[in-house]
């Protein structure tokens, strides 16, 4: 049995179980008992296990993704444009996810008294987590952007300081000398892979983690939470559909200069592909293919813009994590400012670069995200259970945001090497 059809079912059943104890048993001892001894520890030694990846995996990503570039002339020619491209696209589509989540509000409409025992019962757990409560953007903001201790950032899981260093990181070892970076590149590498294999192994816990996470809940609190999940279900969707449709068009016809009809009819097998692996790593030799026979992207600037893109461009994932996050804050009655949605924006787009390209990549840092706002990080539980289809939506989304920036930084590059053939160097490694 594929593992999403598990994890469907263990949502079911933990959904029908747990409802089932509510409406049948109400406050019975032996309801709570089962939640607390065996539900709760189950689900949240599945959350841990995604958690223990957030500091491992941002570092190796971001500062391989930079160190890939190779050399500081590629990086600045081919670079720039593609970092430029990639935040633009990122921003557009967390944007729409902000606009859609707060007209639409999928979360609100819970009793008043519901949500503040949703509050209770999550906010206690978090151990681990900073919760470092509200923030709002200031001069301080950027200041501390730079960690006095990257060890430090890292115990505490500080992402924007984390991500700093890991750029800088990444940025230093192309400018030491090649043999000395070449072993730091190939160790990264190697934690990297095995990191990937532990949300690998975290997901196989995934059916028995979310049935005992959506038992939790619906156990205490009935059914009635689900409505607002299919809302909000709808309110993803319908905000990758506005990307795609208004968002990844203009940019590919004003950027890329290709009309939006020639591109989607070009990336039909990587849109097939990543809908069927959730994964933008997994899609990657689809996606390079795509752009170099179908929209005639030269293999220099596909093979530098795409991977890098898998790994640091995820559209539909800001997105989703926009939405997700608001969402919950709709759930838990946390009233965010319009300076705090900005944060949750600006971390989105920022954790976007650090998830991973694959199933589920996004969740640990998404909690991240909630923690930095006081939303609860373990309210995820209650959005874990329809992750796997959003999963193959939004990563959709970000493989054909992927493919429009390479279609641009293919245009520009023959623009340039047109305008001065000799003086140029000639790209890529
Ligand atoms: N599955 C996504 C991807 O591979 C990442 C995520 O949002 O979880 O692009």
């Amino acid at each position: 049995m594929k593992l999403h059809t598990k994890i469907a079912i263990g949502l079911v059943a933990g959904a029908a179980a747990g409802g089932g104890a509510n409406a049948f048993f109400g406050d019975a001892a032996w309801v709570s008992w089962i939640s607390d001894n065996v539900a709760y520890p189950v689900g949240q030694v599945f959350l841990r296990m995604l958690f223990m990846t957030v500091v491992p995996i941002v570092f190796t990503s971001i500062a391989l993704g930079v160190a890939g570039i190779g050399d500081v002339k590629t990086l600045g020619r081919l670079g720039g444009r593609t970092m430029m491209y990639f935040g633009l696209s990122t921003l557009i589509a967390a944007t729409i996810g902000l606009f859609l989540v707060n007209s639409i509000r999928p979360g609100d409409g819970l009793p008043p008294e519901t949500r503040d025992e949703l509050m209770a019962q999550f906010s206690g757990g978090a151990d681990g987590l900073a919760a470092s409560g509200p923030t709002e953007f200031g001069v301080s903001t950027f200041v501390n952007i730079v960690p006095r201790n990257p060890v430090t950032a890292a115990a505490d899981t500080d992402m924007l300081a984390l991500i700093f260093f890991s750029l800088i990181f990444g940025v230093a070892l192309t400018l030491i000398p090649r043999e000395k970076a070449q072993p730091v590149i190939d160790v990264l590498e190697g934690i990297g892979d095995a990191i990937i294999k532990i949300i690998d192994m975290a997901m196989g816990l995934a059916p028995y983690g979310v049935f005992g996470l959506i038992f939790v809940i619906t156990s205490q609190f009935g059914w009635s939470i689900l409505g607002q999940l299919g809302m909000y279900v709808l309110v993803v969707l319908l905000g990758l559909f506005l990307h795609a449709s208004f968002g990844i068009s203009g940019l590919v016809a004003f950027f890329g200069r290709i009309s939006p009809a020639r591109f989607w009819k070009a990336v039909t097998a990587p849109i097939i592909t990543a809908f069927s692996t959730s994964s933008s790593m997994a899609t990657l030799p689809t996606s390079i293919s795509t752009a170099e026979k179908e929209l005639d992207v030269q293999p220099k600037v596909a093979g530098f813009v795409l991977p890098l893109g898998a790994t640091m461009n995820m559209n539909g994932t800001s997105l989703f994590e926009g939405v997700t996050v608001l969402f919950l804050a709709q759930v838990f009655g946390v009233d965010l400012s319009m300076g705090q949605q900005i944060t949750v924006i600006a971390l989105a787009v920022i954790t976007a670069i650090g998830a991973a390209g694959v199933p589920g990549g996004s969740l640990p840092l998404m909690m991240l995200i909630m923690a930095s706002v006081g939303v609860p990080p373990e309210g995820i539980a209650i959005v874990l259970g329809v992750d796997r289809i959003l999963d193959m939506a939004r990563t959709t989304l970000n493989v054909c945001g992927d493919i429009s920036a390479s279609v641009y930084v293919d245009r520009v590059d023959r623009e340039m090497e047109a305008l001065e053939p000799a003086a140029v160097p000639t790209g890529a490694d």
